[in-house]
């Protein structure tokens, strides 16, 4: 029985429809690495629904469009921000790393003064809300590439070969048309027990019951949680005290998502841009259209980022703050050219990698595996993670209950 809160499948992998746009809930692109998520596609007749594409993306900074990745692409700064990034690398590079504490440390170690002032310290401290020193590094081995010193002089010189592919999402996969809310709805075909617009509202660890909407239960041998950790926290019962409290050691941002639907042909080939400067109030534009069929011909969409502390809104006036910052920053034709706009929430979107993270979460799951409940997936499992690795965690999931 698959008892999802909302009224479709997917969770943060939907898709909304609108007057003839469709808009994911922030760009949602689908970067596989196990072949056989290849074959699940093509076992759910998708194989072909879905498009290939060279990541296209740049980062925003000093009123230009630097190609992502920075550490490579530095030819197009201006001289003395491309000065500092060089001399900051190479003086890293001739020193050992050694093991970092905190993010902060990682990016100077690694990557140098010029990258951790420009792109990664701003950057980060836009998304996490947090100081990058109060970050730890598990998170980053996969998701931020380190060049060698060859390639980030070649990126300095505009010698890096555009057709070498780097960073874990160098190739993405987004359907033709209709958004990525495809990939769930196909999964949910096969399913027999879906109901939706079914929320849990409460879970019984004693009885093994689930309390539904308005009261009605269902009992389980095995419950698999996917809603976010601390959620699952606050409906579960009993729950020993001093368990219960750790919880608010937990921490993480949300993510606004401001979508516009506009006139007209989008103003960059880009998928998304980076925008790490503070006066910007957005830390990530994209060009959803400019990946997939998501606009009625003539017209284009943007997705706009902001983050905030979970539980909290962005300033007044966030909206209008950022069309305002598109426009100036050549983004946007105008604003008389957007038709309207879509705001969607993802509330927690990122946890915040910290020192208490770790035990925290493994004490919950040893705690609930032994009632019954598998945490499973990205916010079940308090973790950094993509639709690819929320497909097997739940397929795990899956063969462990059935014994295979
Ligand atoms: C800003 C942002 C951008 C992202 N971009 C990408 C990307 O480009 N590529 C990528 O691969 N991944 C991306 N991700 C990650 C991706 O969204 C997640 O990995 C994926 O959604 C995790 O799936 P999930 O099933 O664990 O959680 P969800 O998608 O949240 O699904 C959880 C399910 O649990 C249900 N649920 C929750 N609470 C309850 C309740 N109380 N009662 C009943 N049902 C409940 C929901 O209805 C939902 O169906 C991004 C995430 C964010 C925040």
């Amino acid at each position: 029985m698959v008892l999802p809160r909302e009224g479709a499948v997917g969770g943060a992998c939907r898709t909304m429809e609108q007057e003839g746009f469709s808009f994911d809930y922030t760009g949602h692109l689908l970067h596989l690495r196990r072949p056989e998520s290849l074959d699940l596609l093509k076992a759910l007749g998708l194989g072909r629904s879905f498009r290939s594409h060279r990541r296209r993306a740049g980062i925003l900074l000093a009123g230009r469009v630097t190609p992502y990745p920075i550490q490579i692409h530095t030819a197009r700064l201006p001289g003395p921000i491309r000065r500092q990034c060089l001399l900051g690398f190479i003086r890293a590079w001739a020193q050992d790393p050694g093991e970092a504490e905190n993010f902060g440390q990682w990016v100077l170690s690694r990557f140098g003064e010029g990258f951790a002032q420009h792109f990664f310290f701003p950057y980060n401290r836009k998304l996490f809300c947090r100081d990058p020193f109060d970050l730890t590094t598990e998170w980053v081995g996969r998701y931020v590439p380190r060049p060698e010193l060859e390639d980030v002089v070649d990126g300095a010189l505009g010698l890096f070969p555009p057709s070498r592919a780097v960073g874990y999402n160098a190739r993405f996969l987004y359907p033709r048309r209709g958004g990525i809310g495809v990939l769930a709805q196909s999964l949910a075909r096969s399913l027999q027990r879906l109901y939706l617009r079914a929320p849990v509202v409460g879970v019984d660890l004693a009885q093994r019951e689930v309390v539904v909407g308005e009261g009605q239960r269902f009992a389980y041998d095995a419950l698999v949680a996917t809603g976010p950790l601390p959620q699952l926290v606050a409906m579960a019962h009993p729950l020993p005290d001093d368990l219960r409290a750790r919880v608010d050691e937990l921490a993480a941002v949300a993510v606004w998502n401001l979508n516009l639907a506009v006139r007209g042909r989008a103003r960059r080939r880009e998928h998304w841009l980076y925008c790490p400067e503070p006066h910007l109030p957005f830390y990530r534009v994209g060009f959803p259209s400019n990946h997939g069929q998501l606009a009625p011909p003539g017209h284009h969409t943007l997705s706009v980022e902001v983050s905030t502390p979970s539980g909290t809104a962005p300033p007044a006036g966030w909206e209008m703050a950022c069309v305002q910052a598109l426009t100036r920053e050549g983004l946007l034709a105008s604003e008389q050219e957007v038709l309207f706009t879509v705001v969607a929430c993802v509330d927690p979107a990122y946890v915040i990698f910290d020192r208490r993270r770790p035990s925290v979460v493994a004490a919950f799951r040893e705690f609930f595996l032994k009632h019954g409940v598998f945490l499973c997936g990205r916010w079940a499992e308090w973790k950094y993670s993509t639709m690819e690795d929320a497909l097997w965690d739940g397929a795990a999931v899956a063969r462990r209950l059935v014994g295979a």
